[in-house]
């Protein structure tokens, strides 16, 4: 890891969430800067979420995913910086616009004496919007039970009924933090990526934390990587395989590489964007990078 990575200002195909797509960014964070009791956790960071945008949020664990969620919706106060979010700062949303906004929060904030049709009905009467029709399929489909009280439900159907109540009204902006936390790791991909299909067609902005890679391959389009306090790079997954590639050999003849970005340097390898020199100076040999290995690079 090398913690002067100039990656925030790194070339169109890298930059935190800028993409060809010209409408108003869904989520606009400056500056955002966070500290708990004078230790910093988010660093002047800056976020742009574009309409439609699906985008799984990778970091360690203790990395600030779950602070830098909670901060975007309004929900943590900032020492310093501005989020917005459809236009409006986050803190101080009409009506209109959080009624646009679905979380799933990492830690179950169901009421547990309820049952899951109580729960639903309860939830209901706060929006303008409702898809019940969406919701019993999901019931159905996910084998979330209507009528036992949800503090007897398994971790994992508790999980899903916060996700059905987040998606009940449609929402333009989904949030949801380790959404699959609780359930098993074979489960976890294929349930994401249904998750994601449920909102793909209505053009919604999704983000998702994780610190499980596997979580984001086929149902992240794009990932962003927190690291130390910043979204680092931000890129379409498949893009992001494609753009970087490790080279590897002897850090002195790492130092002779000239004129190449890069983007990490790890012990006897740095992680470059393409394209790299036609001729390698000698001793150094070229490594396509996986997913892990960009992992351990950029987090
Ligand atoms: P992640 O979601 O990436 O695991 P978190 O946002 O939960 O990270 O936490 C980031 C850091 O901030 C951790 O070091 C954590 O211990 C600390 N932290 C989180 N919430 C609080 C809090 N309410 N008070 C003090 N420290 C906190």
């Amino acid at each position: 890891m090398n913690p002067s990575l100039p990656m925030a200002d790194a070339g169109p195909a890298l930059n935190p969430g800028d993409t060809p797509d010209t409408a108003a960014p869904s989520v606009v964070i400056d500056d955002l800067s966070l500290a708990y009791g004078g230790q910093a956790v988010l660093r002047q960071l800056r976020w742009r979420l574009q309409p439609g945008q699906v985008v799984g949020l990778l970091g360690r664990n203790g990395a600030g995913k779950t602070t830098l969620l909670e901060a975007l919706l309004g929900l943590r106060d900032a020492q310093a910086g501005e989020v917005r979010l459809f236009g409006q700062p986050a803190t101080q949303l009409d009506d209109a616009a959080r009624a646009r906004i679905g979380y799933v929060p990492q830690a179950s904030d169901l009421f547990g004496e309820l049952r899951a049709d109580e729960l639903l009905a309860y939830f209901r009467s706060f929006y303008p919007r409702w898809n019940a029709a969406k919701v019993e399929a999901l019931l159905g489909r996910w084998a979330v039970p209507r009528d036992v009280e949800i503090g007897l439900l398994s971790g994992g159907q508790q999980q899903r009924l916060s996700i059905i109540r987040a998606l009940a009204h449609e929402p333009d902006l989904l949030v949801l933090d380790e959404p699959v936390a609780s359930l098993d790791p074979l489960a976890r991909r294929d349930f994401l990526r249904e998750l994601v299909e449920q909102v793909l067609d209505r053009g919604t902005t999704v983000v998702f934390s994780t610190h499980i890679l596997s979580d984001l391959e086929r149902v992240a389009f794009n990932v962003a990587f927190l690291q130390q306090g910043r979204i680092g790079v931000q890129a379409p997954l498949d893009e992001l395989l494609d753009d970087t590639a490790f080279v590897a050999g002897a850090e002195a003849q790492l130092a002779q590489l000239a004129g190449v970005e890069v983007l990490a340097k790890l012990p006897g390898r740095w992680l470059l964007r393409r394209p790299v020199p036609a001729a390698l100076p000698p001793g150094l040999v070229l490594q396509r990078p996986s997913l892990e290995d960009l992992f351990e690079a950029l987090t």
